[in-house]
């Protein structure tokens, strides 16, 4: 029997990259859609693997690769995922990530391809009524990023009354690490995220790392976040995917260790982890950050079978830290 074939948006990207070489490695034939806006050509590291420059809106591009090759899913990584920025600029995030997946779903009908794993966020609840955030908990995203992927949630659930759609929204919590191998991770420019910049201030890249806000309602007065390995975020794809495959039903999940680690926490473990000092400058508050969030993973594990393998965040650094000591210093080539 051939393999079977998947394709990936945004397979050149973080997540996508790491969620690649998973499928790859399980024996699927992977084929990624990345306009590489953000994604590197160089983070598709399998020689098997086709990479596939053009956008998800493209119906043209789409069309010839829905007849070119039997997917028996997609996964959908391709989003813009700047939260400040879409604050500044809602029509980009509304347009890339809300309007542009209409195109592939309507592509997807055609071809009667009706598996879909859509890269969902913790962002679409906004600020929590109570802890640990549960599916259930009402979704009241505060920025236009997390209204983005929570209309494509909505529309999912449509599509499934409409023509059977099935589909697993992983709403993942802080994604974080790199390959243990460290083939491959994390390179976003610009960065926003906590591990990448308190590493990047112990390499001297940047002067410090400014922790916002020191006056939290929790123990150390900083913020609280579930770090999840980027490798566990992986092989959740691929069980979801085997799920719907299957014939599972649609889901909507939480993507989480269920531990919540603190700002002032990370920079400890950081500290540990490289040996060095990290330079650190205390700031205000970021506009929008909950004090606290962390997830119910409990749901993933009784309809995925998924689970985190790492739960403390001092193997999301050491594997962050070995790509960032690397000598491109943990920036792809291209
Ligand atoms: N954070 C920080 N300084 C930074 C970047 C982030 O103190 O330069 C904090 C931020 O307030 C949040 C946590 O680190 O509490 C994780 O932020 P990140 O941007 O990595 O992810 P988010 O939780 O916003 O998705």
């Amino acid at each position: 029997m051939g393999k079977k074939s998947v394709l990936v948006t945004g397979g050149a990207g973080y997540i996508g990259s790491h969620t690649v070489r998973l499928l790859n490695a399980e024996g699927y034939q992977v084929v990624v859609l990345d306009s590489l806006v953000y994604g590197h050509r160089d983070a598709v590291i399998d020689p098997s693997v086709e990479l596939v420059i053009g956008a998800v809106g493209d119906r043209d591009l789409l069309t010839r690769l829905f007849e070119e090759h039997q997917f028996v899913g997609v996964i959908h990584f391709a989003a813009y995922a700047y939260v400040g920025e879409s604050v500044n600029d809602p029509l980009k995030y509304y347009r890339n990530n809300t309007a542009e997946p209409l195109t592939l779903l309507e592509v997807m009908s055609a071809f009667e391809c009706r598996s879909f794993v859509f890269s969902s966020t913790c962002a679409t609840y906004g600020e929590p009524e109570r802890l640990p955030l549960t599916e259930d908990h009402p979704q009241k995203p505060v920025s236009p990023y997390g209204k983005s992927k929570l209309m494509v949630e909505w529309i999912l659930d449509d599509c499934d009354v409409a023509w059977d759609l099935k589909s697993a929204a992983l709403r993942y919590f802080n994604a974080s690490g790199c390959s243990t191998d460290g083939l491959i991770g994390e390179d976003h420019q610009p960065e926003t995220h906590l591990i990448p910049l308190v590493l990047q201030a112990v390499k001297g890249e940047i002067p410090e790392i400014t922790v916002f806000g020191t006056d939290y309602p929790t123990d150390d007065g900083t913020c609280i976040r579930d770090y999840i390995h980027v490798e566990d975020l992986a092989s959740a794809h691929l069980l979801a995917l085997k799920h719907l495959i299957a014939g599972g039903d649609s889901v909507r999940c939480n993507l989480g260790t269920g531990v919540g680690i603190s700002v002032k926490e990370i920079i400890d473990i950081a500290t540990e982890v490289t040996g060095k000092q990290v330079p650190v400058k205390f700031g205000d508050r970021r506009p929008g950050d909950p004090a606290h969030l962390v997830a119910d993973p409990r749901l993933a594990k009784e309809i995925l079978g998924w689970e985190a393998t790492r739960k403390d965040a001092r193997s999301m650094i050491e594997t962050a830290w070995q790509w960032m000591s690397k000598p491109h210093g943990g920036r792809f080539p291209s």
